[in-house]
């Protein structure tokens, strides 16, 4: 029932214009600067003379859309883009975006970063409803409520607003019809989306980054349960979802997953992820000779842990730029070689030396275990391992990739217990209190720390989400 696997992280743009421009290779690009947000498949839809075209592949964007492409694809007035993370045993093209609907009342692309955690229900309902489904991925279903509520309220934005008024979970979505791109936020603002403007072109995108790729101005967050119609005569209308402005912003964008020049809801990824480095010292000041980040997920707070210490801060580690993701191989012997392949030591760096070692988390625990070894071989002479999040004990139902609860080392020993496992002379993980100092004012969602999430989650899709979350691959 559930093939696809219940996580998405991805990234998601969209742009609109009064004129034709190359609404195309501008996705493009601003795609490559999210290309950090999904590695396994690219997508944009635009549409020409009021068609819909849309091309999606497996791969990285560069991939799916040649420079020869870009050179050839017409000018249009809209267009939206989409990248996906990939995660074992969903790699497939029918998962990539964005999704198109071609209908009588309404022709859409849609493009969604999250995830639903009420559409197995919804699915069923639509399903005893006579309706046939061409796709087991959830987005579809956003296609197919908004075409529903189309048929019945004749208005786009109020068909968006009563279906999105069902839906529950993480969705961060842009839609692109032959006049209009509409950003739309859930009401817990789990994943950003922000707004940007070029000349009188308006856009919208998953992180700032994308923005700045384009020489585009930011304009502002999306805010949670907020949706913006803009059309091509050059009109904006917001419109709010019901029960918007509760908050649970995801933390782990902050700890690893957006990119370090990214601002999101006014927070700086990497001045926070700085902080973090600096709490790290501030909880368990640490004498030694470097501190060293892992590159790159642990190198801003690597900067900060050296700044708040006087310690100097040196690379430890050379990374291989080819090698992909070490993290979602299927078994662990590939996940260890991948991380040999992808780091080898500067031994003339660390031998004799007393390392502060700095990464984002300990997941399975594969990557620290095997670093540290490495130092020790090449000659360090104590590694201390600081870790710029909490410990990971629960699963996450709105999108971030994190192992099946039985595959999280937290789960299985105390931080002496992994500080044994991987070989280190001491451990610490940033605490929960110095991690939401990274924006006072902001309620993050902290789920996967605590096992509390701002949404209550169904039985239903509990069991779904283990299901799927056990055909992931052997454990680690
Ligand atoms: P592990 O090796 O299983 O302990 O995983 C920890 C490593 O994986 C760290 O170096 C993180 O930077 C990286 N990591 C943690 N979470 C994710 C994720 N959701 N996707 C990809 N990489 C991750």
């Amino acid at each position: 029932m559930f093939t696809d696997k219940p996580k998405e992280e991805c990234g998601v743009f969209g742009i609109i214009s009064p004129r034709a421009i190359p609404a195309v290779p501008l996705s493009a690009s601003a795609l490559m600067a999210l290309q950090h947000r999904g590695e396994e498949s690219a997508g944009i839809a635009t549409f020409v003379d009021g068609n819909l075209k849309c091309k999606k592949g497996m791969g990285l964007v560069s991939e799916v859309f040649s420079s020869d492409y870009l050179e050839y694809a017409p000018n249009t007035k809209v267009a939206v883009g989409h990248v996906r993370y990939s995660t074992t045993g969903s790699c497939n093209i029918e998962n990539a975006q964005p999704i198109e609907t071609v209908h009588s009342k309404i022709s859409l692309a849609l493009a969604h970063n999250g995830n639903l955690t009420n559409s197995a229900i919804i699915r069923r309902e639509l399903v005893q409803s006579g309706m046939v489904l061409h796709t087991t991925n959830d987005t579809e279903i956003l296609n197919i409520m908004i075409v529903r509520n189309m048929i019945q309220t004749g208005e786009l934005e109020r068909a968006i607003v009563n279906a999105m008024n069902f839906i529950e979970g993480a969705f961060s979505i842009v839609i692109a019809t032959k006049d209009k791109l509409i950003a739309v936020r859930d009401p817990n603002g789990f994943k950003p989306l922000c707004m940007g403007k070029l000349g009188d072109a308006v856009m919208f995108a998953s992180e700032t980054c994308a923005l700045d790729a384009l020489g585009a101005e930011f304009v502002r967050d999306v805010k949670p349960g907020e949706i913006v119609s803009c059309d091509t005569k050059g009109n904006i209308n917001t419109f709010m979802l019901n029960n918007a402005a509760r908050s649970g912003l995801c933390a782990f964008e902050f700890i690893y997953f957006a990119r370090p020049d990214s601002v999101i809801d006014g927070i700086s990824v990497y001045k926070a992820r700085e902080q973090m480095g600096k709490a790290l010292y501030m909880q368990k000041p640490t004498d030694a000779d470097y501190v060293c980040g892992v590159p790159d997920s642990g190198l801003a707070a690597a900067q900060g842990y050296s700044q708040a210490s006087g310690i100097p801060m040196v690379p430890a580690f050379v990374k291989n730029k080819y090698v992909g993701r070490s993290f979602i191989l299927p078994d662990q012997v590939k996940r260890e070689n991948a991380v040999n392949v992808k780091l080898n030591p500067i031994r003339s760096t660390v031998k004799d030396k007393r390392i502060i070692l700095i990464d984002d988390s300990i997941v399975r625990s594969t990557t620290s275990t095997r670093i540290i070894k490495m130092l020790r071989r090449a000659g360090a002479k104590e590694v201390h391992m600081r870790i710029s999040s909490p410990p990971f004990r629960y699963e996450c139902y709105f999108g971030t990739d994190i192992d099946n609860r039985d595959n999280l080392v937290a789960n299985h020993y105390d931080i002496d217990g992994i500080c044994k496992l991987i070989g280190a002379d001491s451990l610490e993980y940033l605490s929960l209190e110095n991690l939401k100092a990274i924006s006072p004012t902001t309620t993050f969602c902290l789920g996967c720390f605590t096992g509390d999430y701002p949404l209550p989650v169904t039985p239903m899709f509990k069991n779904l989400f283990d299901e799927s979350n056990n055909d992931r691959g052997e454990n680690g």
